[in-house]
């Protein structure tokens, strides 16, 4: 059985986290993203395992061992991890200029977590939601982000697009944003666990 594991970050009593006009709350809107895959991956015969069900925010350490946990429960072979946020470029309450998907590995990755990271990528291009981000010939991005270092399954963290973008935002609170996101994420991982 292939088991998909949706984090969906941040909590309530997350600071920060929100676009300057307050329309998205991060914590909010990746909860509604993860049901979203969720139900999608459902439809898909995907078992699905949400990692925060609470709505405050539980420590990343925390969200680290319940993933693993996961993991030795159904295997880590069977398990991949997506961890799901909104970027920002600033944390002052100001709208600003960056825009578009980006999709982050840590600095050790395996090749899996890579591969499903490419797959996330080509999906997310084929929205057509680069927005200016530089186009990486990786296809993938590094960060130092505990969910994906310390968590034992391939894993990746999507950043959404910005929620200090005014552009971003219109596509991040639209139903149709929502749903292409959401899609962009299931169809990435049908095509990873058909090969993985
Ligand atoms: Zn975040």
């Amino acid at each position: 059985m292939k088991v998909l594991i949706l984090d969906n970050g941040h909590g309530k009593n997350t600071p920060g986290k929100c676009s300057p006009d307050k329309r998205i709350l991060e914590y909010e809107w990746a909860r509604d993203m993860v049901r979203r895959i969720a139900e999608k991956a459902c439809l898909a015969g995907i078992h699905t395992e949400i990692v925060v069900p609470e709505e405050s925010d539980i420590p990343l350490r925390e969200r680290v061992r319940r993933v693993n946990a996961l993991c030795a429960k159904y295997g880590t072979q069977n398990c991949a991890l997506i961890s799901v946020h909104i970027n920002a470029a600033g944390n002052e309450g100001k709208w600003l200029n960056a825009r578009g998907w980006t999709g982050w590995v840590a600095p050790k990755s395996s090749q899996k977590s890579k591969t499903l990271a490419r797959l996330l990528y080509i999906e997310a291009s084929r929205a057509g939601l680069q927005g200016n981000r530089l186009p990486s010939s990786s296809c993938y991005w590094v960060g130092n982000f505990a969910i994906v270092r310390d968590t034992k399954c391939p894993a990746v963290l999507t950043e959404n697009l910005f929620q200090d973008n005014k552009d971003d935002v219109e596509y991040l609170v639209s139903e149709s944003g929502k749903e292409a996101i959401a899609t962009l994420h299931i169809d990435a991982i049908k095509k990873y666990f058909e090969n993985n």
